[in-house]
């Protein structure tokens, strides 16, 4: 920079702000100020001011800098966003069809973590000072400082035994001073060799292979291994060799309900908890550990899917465990897999990423034979435990008699485990008592106002609610339609209905419900899994929150009450999701001693989903599900990109999506289908309707979108229009 001519005194910035714009916006850096790429400042931008980004500095930009605002304020105690994570914050906006500035959002979370937190007021004993009086109170507060530290006002008096006066009086008379201390401390460090399992020699070889991973650049493994082979314990040893190299090590997982269990596990080999990352923790908690990832403090992050974007210092590990699992999928604001964009963010920083499932997903099972991605396996559980018997019950034949939903055939099975002491978990992916309420007298069903679903009765809260928007009503006397007073009838069975079947049938069993939405929110959640994992529970009905990944050591039986929900449905990964969700939660049974059963209640048991559950044929499953995904030209082999327009007026809406596909360029390689009408018709008051493009593996199916889309009409009067990459929710 020329610092004698005065016309060229002034640096100008390009800043990322977190809005959805296409790019960056220029800033002058004020005087004496300095930035660099990644520099976190705030911006005025309109009428308020928004915290960014520096993205790069622009000394010779073709613009009058009088006419350009000045960024407000630097953030010079925080460490600036590294190159690595900016040209992931680009690839991801890319790759997505995303602006920047919202990837950027993901980042940038809360700006009280931009700040370093304020110290807190303390009292410490001032050296040799001596009280006019001892009073027994005053002794105690000396007695309890006599390791010379720092302590609050309230922590003292609380440790002390003695009111805040006795506090007050000390500081008056010069025995105490009022100092500042820092307000947390940093956490401790994850111990190496607190306490090492020893390792079966296939899970040893494993973690030989996971460790020969660090140092080759982003290379990927994927630990495919039975329910309870002892993952965790392996991927465990790939988080202690990146630790002793002194990198940093993030956890993904798909459902924050396993961290609990996690955080324990991760105690018993490292002697610490690691730092937690998701929606349940505390505003203050999250400026902590956002600041210690930043500063190099935090060493392990287990965390839901946006902690990807945290701004790790030395990040050197990612593990996605459950990989398979499509809650790693975000599908509002910016649509991305964090599965798939760690493996990015491996590959653009040059580390290993682990991604360990029992039911792989078909695309990762295919990268990792074609040898893309590393494959370990673990084909037996490391109690030596046999995986467990599985049936079907054909409800053709042998199902229960009208009104009741569970076989006798499965009843006879809960009964002998109880009588045996062992649990029983029995697993309905439906919340609520019933999914349909009608009446009897004139078949009026209960719909959402706001979408196209009914309306789901949840007797424990005497409400109906709606799964998709949340909306609820209390369960009226008399039916709206036709005025009969109790003629309402419930139709199918919920998690609730099924938990009533089971206290009839079982009245000594202790039965609890563990479902996403039961009153007492995470926190309950959270107990009721320790409840049942230390055995105060004998039948537990579950949601498919049960199937995740959680370790219920003394679960003997496993009842799938509907084994055919999911099959039916207009999504290309249905019988893959139906395969892996069920063998999970069969795979709940029997893990630690062995002798667990499995009954599928089903109308199709010659599906191939159904047969190979019983046949334990994992591979052939996944070969013919392979074969089909090849034959189709679906992912991994083509790719996929759904685009999807919304609106509060349907016709309009629709008009729109048609016009839409028209200005589609002709291309051979891409498949253009639909507009057609989202299978959720309606959500919140906004109409939907989907179009799918499908393009060979090789296509880049981004620039073609990009494309069309610049050609073509653009949304107004409340539409959206929302591109999702890799779909894997097709509602
Ligand atoms: P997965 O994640 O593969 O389902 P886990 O890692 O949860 O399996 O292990 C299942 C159970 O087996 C856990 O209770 C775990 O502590 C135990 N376990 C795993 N490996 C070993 C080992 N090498 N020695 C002793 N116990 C082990
Ligand atoms: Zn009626
Ligand atoms: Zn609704």
């Amino acid at each position: 920079m020329l610092f004698d001519d005065p016309d060229f005194q002034e640096t100008i910035a390009s800043v990322l702000v977190p809005v959805a714009v296409a790019g960056a916006y220029t800033y002058k850096v004020p005087p004496g100020q300095s930035v660099v790429p990644g520099t976190i400042v705030k911006v005025p931008l309109g009428p308020r001011e928004v915290i960014g980004a520096v993205w790069d500095i622009e000394p010779d930009a073709a613009i009058n800098p009088k006419k350009l605002k000045t960024i407000s304020h630097v953030y010079d105690k925080t460490p600036p966003l590294d190159d690595d994570l900016r040209r992931f914050v680009d690839w991801v906006a890319n790759w997505t069809l995303g602006a920047p500035g919202m990837v950027l959002r993901m980042v940038l979370r809360s700006e009280e973590a931009l700040e370093p937190e304020a110290p807190v007021p303390g009292v410490r004993r001032i050296e040799g000072a001596e009280p006019d009086r001892l009073t027994p109170a005053r002794g105690r507060v000396l007695a309890t400082m006599e390791d010379g530290f720092a302590w609050t006002k309230s922590g003292l008096a609380h440790a002390a035994g003695v009111s805040a006066s006795v506090i007050d009086g000390l500081l008056q008379q010069d025995v105490l001073e009022t100092v500042l201390m820092p307000a947390a401390p940093p956490p401790p460090k994850p111990q190496l060799d607190y306490a090492q399992k020893p390792l079966t020699p296939a899970q040893q070889a494993a973690a030989d292979g996971l460790t020969a991973c660090f140092g080759k650049g982003g290379a990927v493994a994927l630990i495919d291994g039975v329910t309870g082979s002892g993952k965790t314990e392996v991927y465990f040893e790939a988080i202690a060799e990146a630790l002793r190299r002194g990198k940093q090590a993030l956890v993904l997982l798909p459902e924050i309900a396993l961290t609990e269990q996690f955080l324990r596990r991760f105690e018993q080999r490292f002697g610490v908890y690691p730092a937690e990352w998701h929606s349940q923790i505390t505003v203050k908690n999250r400026s902590r550990v956002w600041r210690g990832v930043a500063s190099g403090d935090v060493r392990v992050v287990i965390g839901a899917r946006s902690s990807l974007f945290l701004p790790f210092k030395e990040l050197g590990l990612i593990i996605v465990d459950e990989e398979h699992d499509a809650a790693f999928k975000q599908d509002d604001r910016v649509p991305y897999s964090a599965r798939d964009m760690a493996v990015v963010r491996g590959h653009l920083s040059g580390f290993p990423v682990v991604l360990a499932s029992a039911t792989p997903s078909v695309e990762s099972i295919v990268n990792a034979e074609v040898g893309r991605y590393k494959l370990f396996e673990l084909p037996e559980r490391a109690s030596g435990a046999a995986l467990p018997d599985l049936m079907a019950i054909d409800m053709r034949q042998d199902g229960p008699e009208r009104g009741r939903w569970l076989a006798p055939g499965l009843v006879h099975g809960i009964a002998g485990t109880f009588a045996e002491g062992g649990q029983s978990l029995l697993f309905l992916n439906r919340r609520g008592y019933a999914p349909l309420t009608l009446c009897r007298t004139c078949g009026h069903r209960f719909q959402c106002a706001h979408c196209s679903a009914w309306l789901v009765e949840h007797r424990f809260q005497k409400k109906l609610v709606c799964h998709h928007c949340g909306h609820q009503e209390p369960v009226p006397k008399a039916c709206p339609s036709c005025q009969s007073v109790d003629s309402l009838v419930a139709c199918g069975p919920g998690v609730e209905r099924i938990a009533e079947e089971v206290t009839e049938l079982f009245p000594q069993a202790r039965v609890l419900v563990l479902s996403s939405d039961i009153a007492g929110g995470p926190d309950r959640l959270k107990r009721e899994m320790k409840i049942v994992e230390e055995g105060g529970a004998d039948i537990v009905i579950g949601t498919q929150l049960v199937a995740k990944g959680h370790n219920f050591p003394l679960m003997k039986l496993v009842g799938v009450v509907d084994a055919d929900l999911g099959l039916a449905h207009g999504d290309p990964r249905a019988a893959e999701k139906t395969f892996q969700l069920l063998a999970q939660v069969t795979g709940r049974a029997g893990r630690v001693t062995g002798g667990g059963k499995g009954f599928l209640q089903t109308y199709n048991a010659d599906h191939p989903v159904i047969k190979a559950l019983l046949s334990s044929d994992k591979k052939a499953f996944y070969q013919a599900e392979i074969e089909a995904r090849r034959a189709a030209g679906l992912p991994p082999f083509g790719r996929l990109a759904a685009v999807i327009v919304s609106g509060p007026d349907r016709g309009y809406a629709e008009g729109f999506s048609r016009a839409l596909a028209r200005a589609a360029p002709p291309d051979q390689a891409v498949t253009l289908l639909g507009p057609a009408e989202a299978a959720l018709a309606m959500v919140r008051g906004r109409y939907r309707f989907r179009l799918l493009a499908m393009a060979p593996r090789q296509y880049d199916l981004q620039a073609y979108l990009r494309h069309w889309l610049s050609i073509g009409p653009k949304p107004t009067k409340g539409l959206r229009l929302q591109v999702d990459i890799d779909p894997q929710h097709f509602l």
